[in-house]
């Protein structure tokens, strides 16, 4: 059972809020509950409007208005201590892809892989002749930019589906354009790994 926090009860909060996807880099949730003063200057900062009050005014994901860029900014300019950008990886996220999938009635779609810059979308051959999608969680950062450009919400991004090797995760959240190291592309073109220095 959940039980409230003594700061929370000082702090006049008698209810713990709806669970909510925090932003990237949070502590776990209840240290974030007792530590947000809910000043919203996450929110304000967030370069791509995916953070939003949530439930009880604190800070949520909400990946239908946009995706996470991982650009940090929520993380450094809160003034509490809720985040932690020395940990491993922003979150452990992954996209999951629902059976309504307008592949799965014969649809020809691939709006989720034209999204998904970390190219964790492929479509693999199928004998109906529409391609269906596969997810490589390897790849999958959880930015979400996936979900908002399904046309029918058949992609969710769920926690802690598969860890995110760290080769993988790491630089794509410093750096979320970089193409990894040995990257093969869907038309089997191979990219030659970019450094932080080498960005266009
Ligand atoms: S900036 Fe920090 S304290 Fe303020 S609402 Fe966001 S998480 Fe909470
Ligand atoms: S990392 Fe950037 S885009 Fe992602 S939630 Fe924080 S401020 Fe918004
Ligand atoms: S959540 Fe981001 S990285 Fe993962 S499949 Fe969707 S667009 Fe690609």
């Amino acid at each position: 059972m959940n039980t409230l926090s003594r700061r929370s009860l000082l702090r006049g909060r008698w209810s713990r809020p709806a669970p909510a996807q925090r932003p990237p880099w949070a502590i776990d949730e209840q240290s974030f509950i007792d530590g947000c003063t809910r000043c919203h200057e996450c929110i304000e900062h967030c370069e791509s409007g995916v953070l939003i009050s949530g439930p009880g005014g604190f800070p949520a994901i909400d990946f239908q208005r946009a995706e996470c860029t991982f650009c940090r900014k929520c993380a450094e300019v809160c003034p509490q201590p809720v985040f932690d950008l020395q940990q491993a990886r922003p979150w452990t996220l992954t996209a999951s892809i629902q059976g309504h999938c307008l592949t799965q009635k014969g649809v020809e779609c691939r709006a989720c892989q034209d999204a998904c810059e970390p190219y964790a979308i492929r479509f693999t051959p199928h004998v109906s002749g529409i391609a269906k999608p596969v997810l490589d969680p390897s790849r999958c950062t959880g930015c979400g930019a996936c979900v908002g450009n399904c046309p029918v919400g058949a992609v969710d991004v769920v926690p802690g589906q598969q860890p995110l090797p760290q080769e993988a995760a790491l630089p794509e959240s410093v750096l979320p354009n970089q193409v990894l190291p040995n990257q093969v592309l869907p038309n089997n073109e191979q990219k030659t790994s970019l450094t932080p220095g080498n960005v266009p």
